[in-house]
Formats: C-alpha cells, structure tokens, sequence
C-alpha cells in the first residue's frame, strides 16, 4: 500500500490524535508494531504513537479535547493511554533506556530525549522501529522497510547487547518469526536453512549469539505469553524451530511461589528429538522436523498445539525405542510415556488442571485412530465408551468437544507423515474423524444428566427412591449403543424395564 493510502485508512481516533498534537506544535507518529503491519498490508491490533510531548503535555491536550485517559499505567515511561470511542491508544514520550547487569528485562535508568531517531534506537528490531508522520513521511533510519520486503528479522544494533539488555527480546524474535514467517538473520549470519527438508540441520551457525543465560531472569509469566503467542501463530514451527537451534528451549525462567524464586525449565524434554530418526515406511522427516510441521498443519488453538509440541516426547528414549523386524526405529507406547511428561511439563509450567488434563488425554490418545485406519476394523464405540466412563469428562459436551481437538491433533500428525502423500488416506482419516466427533457428540453421554430425560420426569412412573438407579440403568444402555439417547426411546425402556421388574416379583419363588 502507498503510504498516502495508508495515512487515509488510519482510524480516525488515531488521525484525531496525531493531528492534535501537532497543531500544538509537537512531533506526533505512528510508531511500532503498527508500521510494521500497515507497510505489511495488515491490521493492526493498536495503533501506538510517539511524540516529544511530554506526558504532562499530552494530558493538557486531552483535557482541552476532552479525551478520556487512563491514569494507573499512564505515567510510567512517559506513557499516557488516550480512550476514544472506548479504544486505548498509546501515547509514548520519546524516550532513551540505560539497561544494567542485575535486571534481565527493565532498564536501570530510563529519561526523555528529544530525538526520534533516539527513540527509535531503543527499539528491539529493525521492521519495529519504524515512524510514520500524519503526512505520509516515513523514518526508517535502521533499514526496516528493506528488512520487511525481504522478510528478514533483525535486531537493531548488535543482537547480542540487545539481548543482554532485555532478555525478553530473545523470545520475542522467535515470536515475531512464528508471526511473521520472516528469516532471522543475526549480524550478517547466514539465514537458518529452511525447515521441513529431510536434511535440515538443526545446528546454531557460529556467529549467532543469544546470550540465553539471561532467560533465566525472566518471570514466568512473560515467558508463557510469549510462547503461547509463538504457538498460535501461522508460522509456529519456524519460531520453534529458532528457539531451538538458539537453545532457549533448554533454558529456565523463574516463578515467585510464596516469596521465593523457582526455576522453571521450559522444554528440554524436546532436545533428543532434533535428528531422532523414526521408520521411513511412514515417516519423511525426524522426529522434531516432523513435530514442527504437525503444528503449523493444525489449526491455531492452545490445547491442540501444546498437544502436538508434547506428543513425540517419549520417541527415543531407552525403555521405548526398538528397532523392529525389519531392523528400523519404532516406538511402541510412546504416547503413553509421552503424556507422562506432557503432565510434568504443563503443570510447571503452571497451567490451570483442566487444561493440562485436556492436553495430557490428547498426547494419551493421538495413536487410537491409526490402528482403525490400517485395519478398517471400526472400535469406535467402545474406544469413546471407555473414554466416557473413565477419563473424567465432566459431560457429553466436554467429552465431544476433547474428540473434536483429538481429531485435528491426529489429522495434524498425519498430515506430517508419508501419509499426506495419499489422497485416498488422508479422506479415510477425516471420515474416520468425522465419525468419531458425532458420535462423541450425540451417542455417548457421560452423566445422567446427559440423558434426554430427567429424574423429575420419571416421578410419575417409578419411586423417588428408584430414580437414580433406573437413570445409570438407561446411562449405560445408550453408553452401550443398544439405545438411542431421545426421551420416546428412554420412557420405553423404562416401562418396559418395569413390567419386566414387576413380573420377575410376581414370580413364585
Ligand atoms: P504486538 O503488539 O503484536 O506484540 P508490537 O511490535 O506492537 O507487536 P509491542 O509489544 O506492542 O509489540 O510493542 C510496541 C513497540 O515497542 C514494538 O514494536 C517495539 O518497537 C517496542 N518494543 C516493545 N517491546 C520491546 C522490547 N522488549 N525491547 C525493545 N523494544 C520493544
Ligand atoms: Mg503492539
């Protein structure tokens, strides 16, 4: 887009807001994250603005506008949030940043300056730290504009002193790269060769020098945001990928629990993985390859790409791997040993219960579907009738809605194998999945009160006292699916129950 079309489709809230603050006589551009997606063609989440005003200036100006701001946050860094139209904008004074040894992440001494040039310096990288003036005048004094059209991902000045000074920023290049799908280059290195070709190397060439040590310093907290936000991007598996070869995945961060600092190790489980050979009769890639285009073929949702980060983490190991007659690699059981350590993980990295139960039972079960393929041989029922009765969904609806993960974990994770060869399979898989999901979805509650009729219903017919016995009656016959799950179907059974009950009283004994 040029940039005089990009000024024109700015919001107005945000045109309003440059342009105050230059009538009074102050610099005023869009700064940011914002640039860097309008020249990508993108929409913005926020639009952030700079500008030399200092903070106490920009609250004048909202006062004389009438502009509501938001005070808790406002002051710190010379940051002030204008609220139009109930949307927040940023306004940041410009600013400069002195970063010392002791914190990993804030700066030591932070002061106003009265240069953009300098604001922008301070910036992580090159494609971020780019300025836009409401006259469609664009400042790109560190090659960001180049470094976007040859999506190249750079810091701005020496990566490792950037990195050295926040931490933080190391994560963010592999998020930017995930979101982006750009190559990380690191002064002057040569690019990561491309993933997902049998002969990657998966090595750290010599000149990239992530001092990641000082992750160690970052809070939890932090670290999880940004990893979730690499997980849910497009290009997930590059920024993983990176986060490897750099060795942030083996790294530490740290929690505060009742006063005290833990360590936290991220994802060293994953490191064996990188060039693991798995049986080439359904496997093109290794192990941690195939793991990373399992992901960016799923659909972009937490449980699911936790699920297929984990699933393989038990391939490999001592008391799993075998080589099989033919005399290649196989790993029987490895989703059981791999849902062991997804539930260690997941719960350090301190994720609330139920989700570490959804993802662990996803990791449990992802095998399940593979056998019914090769074989035809249709389990179904009883596979999801034993999932029902035992794994601990609270309700049919839970359980329908963990079988739809589960099917798009499986597809994932076929769709990374020889198999995404095969038309015809890939359709059995899909069918086979779209079996599943239905009849997880309307033939197999978990509970009596998924059943199509209530106790209350059934007053009339049975004693208060019988009612919960004859509903884990009906329970377990539609769970057995010798009965459908509808409210003509069930009052049937139940009279029919009855008589038989009746008569086997009448009987002389
Ligand atoms: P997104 O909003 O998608 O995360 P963004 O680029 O807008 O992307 P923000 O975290 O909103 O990122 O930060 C806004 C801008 O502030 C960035 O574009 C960058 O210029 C600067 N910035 C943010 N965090 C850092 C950091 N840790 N070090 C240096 N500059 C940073
Ligand atoms: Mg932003």
């Amino acid at each position: 887009m040029k940039l005089e079309n990009i000024i024109s489709s700015l919001p107005g809230y945000t045109k309003s807001i440059l342009s105050a603050l230059n009538s009074a006589g102050y610099e005023a551009y869009l700064v940011g994250g914002a640039v860097r997606d309008l020249l990508l063609g993108l929409t913005p989440d926020d639009y952030d603005i700079t500008t030399n005003a200092h903070p106490e200036q920009v609250l004048a100006l909202c006062q004389k506008y009438n502009w509501q701001t938001v005070d808790k946050l406002g002051h710190n860094f010379g940051c002030v949030i204008i609220v139009i139209n109930g949307i927040p904008t940023e306004v940041t004074t410009f600013r400069g940043e002195r970063y010392g040894d002791s914190d990993m992440h804030r700066p030591e001494a932070t002061w106003y300056c009265t240069r953009l040039r300098d604001d922008l310096s301070r910036r992580d990288f090159t494609v971020n730290a780019m300025a836009l003036a409401a006259d469609g005048t664009l400042y790109d004094y560190f090659g960001g504009q180049q470094d976007l059209e040859n999506k190249i991902l750079r810091t701005v000045g020496k990566a490792e002193q950037r990195y050295h000074e926040d931490a933080l920023r190391m994560l963010r290049a592999c998020r930017f790269v995930a979101q982006l799908g750009f190559t990380y280059v690191q002064d002057g290195s040569a690019a990561l060769p491309p993933f997902g070709q049998q002969s990657t190397p998966y090595y750290l060439p010599h000149n990239y020098c992530f001092p990641i040590e000082r992750i160690s310093g970052l809070s939890l907290e932090r670290v999880r945001k940004e990893i979730e936000r690499l997980l849910l991007s497009k290009h997930a598996g590059h920024g993983l990928m990176l986060m490897m070869a750099t060795g942030i995945l083996g790294c530490s961060c740290r929690v505060r629990d009742r006063g005290q600092d833990t360590s936290v190790p991220l994802l060293p489980e994953a490191a064996h993985l990188v060039g693991l050979p798995q049986n080439p009769r359904f496997h093109l890639y290794d192990t941690w390859e195939h793991t990373l285009l399992a992901i960016d073929n799923s659909p972009r949702e937490l449980a699911i790409r936790w699920a297929l980060v984990l699933h393989d983490l038990g391939k490999g190991l001592p008391n799993i791997r075998r080589l099989n007659k033919e005399g290649q690699p196989s790993d029987p059981g490895h989703e059981a040993e791999s849902a062991v350590m997804a539930k260690a993980i997941l719960t350090r990295l301190r994720y609330p219960r139920d989700f570490v139960q959804l993802v662990v039972w996803l990791v449990a079960q992802h095998m399940r579907f593979a056998p019914m393929l090769w074989t035809k041989e249709r389990t179904l029922l009883r596979w999801v009738r034993s999932e029902a009765t035992s794994a601990g969904f609270k309700n049919e609806q839970e359980l329908a809605q963990a079988y739809e993960l589960l099917v798009e974990v499986f597809l994932a994770d076929m769709g990374a194998t020889h198999a995404r060869e095969n038309p015809q399979l890939m359709a059995d898989g899909r069918e086979l999945g779209r079996q599943v999901t239905e009849l997880a979805r309307t033939k197999m509650p978990v509970c009596t009160k998924d059943l199509a009729i209530s106790g209350r219903e059934l007053l009339s017919l049975i004693p208060q006292t019988k009612i919960k016995d004859t509903l884990a009656y009906l329970l377990e016959r539609v769970q057995s699916g010798n009965l459908p799950n509808t409210s003509v179907e069930l009052l049937q059974a139940v009279t029919k129950h009855l008589k038989r009950y009746q008569q086997e009283k009448e009987l002389p004994s």
